[in-house]
């Protein structure tokens, strides 16, 4: 795809970006293996000092960066706000964390001295990152931070329609004392993958986006040998059982199925309700998807933003279309979006047989997929038949039966009596078609380090 900057909201093309040349790829990869040398010897104060410069600079200029994602993808200023700030406390984090993480472990070895083996953490050089448009700062900050907390060097590619947000992010880490080379952004074409995991001086590859992107990349890196992590997509369950709050659990769920325009990997899209509290769930459920406000996503006081670009919106309307094919009914609710802009009519989908092809698609919009279920067994069976395992949410007020539920999805994270959730200190991660390997905490940042054994006998 061509990189360029749509405005969702008007239609405005505002600048187009070339996609780099082969050359261009070549020359990056050496500028990021230099940059490597150096930074590798670097001490964890010094990088500490870089990511929380990158901290303080996001956050004294938030509301500069904060219109670069609203200008690009259509995300509420709000909502750019916030995730500006995410990205600022990811930085900290690992400035403050990172290097207790990466400390030393001793480990008991029967005959040895308690200190003669231990396992080391090193940095293995330039990695690759691949991302979406979605949270364009914090998908970038969430590997960033880490890996060059580590040590390691990056090379980003990024969605194609958030090229300024990529641009500046490698600004900012300039400015906040990164060397140069040691964070570049790319404009790269896909087949540049082939590229780039074939040379030798490139280690790794981090992607987050859809199952086809991962597939095609994750099997380039396994064609050099190279080692991959994969963030994919996502049908979270929401789960609302017989003895939940229902206020609560309709207003979380309006929220989980909405916010981002219902764009994220673990919005709540499967709400799966128990017959018993179905009625009064969803009486509370369409009065507050009805009071969502569409409209210009640069006014505070709009809160359904318009999708991230027109091909999305050409993409929901045919998996909308799909689904009442296949016999699903769709109610919209709310007062009718705006004509202009990539606005998609919020929608409710009812009896969605698992004959349905939505069924088991991953809708991202403002689209509510709706199933009734007899009881909490029949609701945990439908929670797990889906090709996804990434989140999930089970709303209850009986806390043993709360854990007894989580513990039977197969999904990577489970939040009770809260959509799945995105913060600086909580890892992040899937199983299933959801993919494989962690982002965050210290299982984020040693999934692209080399763990060596240093044994003295
Ligand atoms: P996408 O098309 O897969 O794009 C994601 C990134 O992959 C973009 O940079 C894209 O570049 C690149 N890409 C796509 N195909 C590629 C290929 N064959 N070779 C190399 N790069 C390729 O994803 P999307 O549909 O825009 O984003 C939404 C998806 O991401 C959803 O499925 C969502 O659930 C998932 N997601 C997952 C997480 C998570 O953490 N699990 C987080 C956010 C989103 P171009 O833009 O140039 O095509």
């Amino acid at each position: 795809m061509a990189y360029a900057t749509t405005n969702p909201y008007t239609g405005e093309v505002v600048k187009s970006f070339p996609t780099a040349k082969d050359d261009e790829v070549k020359a990056a990869i050496g500028l990021a293996d230099d940059a490597f040398k150096g930074w590798k010897n670097t001490s964890y104060e010094e990088r500490a000092a870089v990511l929380l410069k990158a901290a303080e600079i996001l956050r004294k200029r938030h509301t500069e960066y904060a219109k670069i994602l609203t200008l690009e993808m259509g995300k509420l200023i709000a909502e750019a706000e916030a995730e500006v700030e995410l990205s600022a406390k990811i930085l900290e984090y690992y400035a403050k964390n990172g290097a207790a993480q990466l400390q030393p472990r001793s480990i008991p070895v029967e005959g040895l001295p308690a200190d003669a083996a231990k396992l080391v953490y090193q940095p293995l050089g330039v990695l690759y990152i691949v991302e979406p448009w979605n949270f364009p700062y914090y998908q970038i900050v969430r590997i960033s931070a880490p890996q060059l907390m580590a040590g390691n060097t990056l090379l980003l590619k990024h969605a194609s329609n958030v090229p300024q947000a990529a641009a500046t992010f490698e600004k900012l880490f300039i400015e906040a004392g990164l060397p140069k080379g040691a964070f570049i952004n790319l404009y790269a074409a896909h087949n540049h993958s082939e590229l780039i995991l074939s040379d030798p001086r490139v280690r790794g590859v981090a992607l987050t986006g859809s199952e086809p992107a991962g597939a095609a990349v994750a099997s380039t890196a396994a064609k050099y040998l190279k080692k991959s992590t994969l963030e994919l997509g996502g049908s979270d369950a929401f789960i609302v059982l017989d003895d939940a709050d229902i206020d609560k659990a309709a207003k979380w769920a309006v929220f989980g199925r909405h916010w981002n325009a219902g764009q994220v990997c673990v919005s709540s899209k499967r709400i799966i309700l128990v017959d018993s509290i179905y009625d009064e769930f969803m009486e509370k459920y369409r009065a507050g998807v009805a009071a969502l406000k569409a409209g210009d996503p640069l006014d505070p006081s709009t809160t359904l933003a318009p999708l991230s670009s027109f091909e999305a919106l050409e993409l929901l309307k045919k998996q909308v279309s799909m689904a009442v094919a296949g016999g699903a009914k769709a109610t919209v609710a709310g007062q009718p979006v705006p004509e202009k802009g990539a606005f998609y009519q919020p929608t409710i989908l009812e009896d969605i047989a698992p004959k349905n092809p939505a069924y088991y698609t991953e809708m991202f919009g403002p689209v509510s997929q709706i199933y009734r279920v007899a009881d909490e067994a029949a609701a945990v069976k439908m929670a797990n038949d889906s090709p996804f395992g990434l989140g999930g949410s089970v709303f209850t007020k009986d806390p043993v039966r709360a854990q007894r539920v989580a513990k039977q999805i197969d999904t990577g994270m489970m939040y009770i009596n809260h959509p799945t959730g995105v913060r600086a200190d909580i890892p992040f991660g899937g199983v299933k078609n959801s993919g494989y390997g962690h982002e965050l905490i210290d299982l984020g940042i040693h999934e692209f380090v080399n763990i060596k054994v240093i044994v003295d006998m």
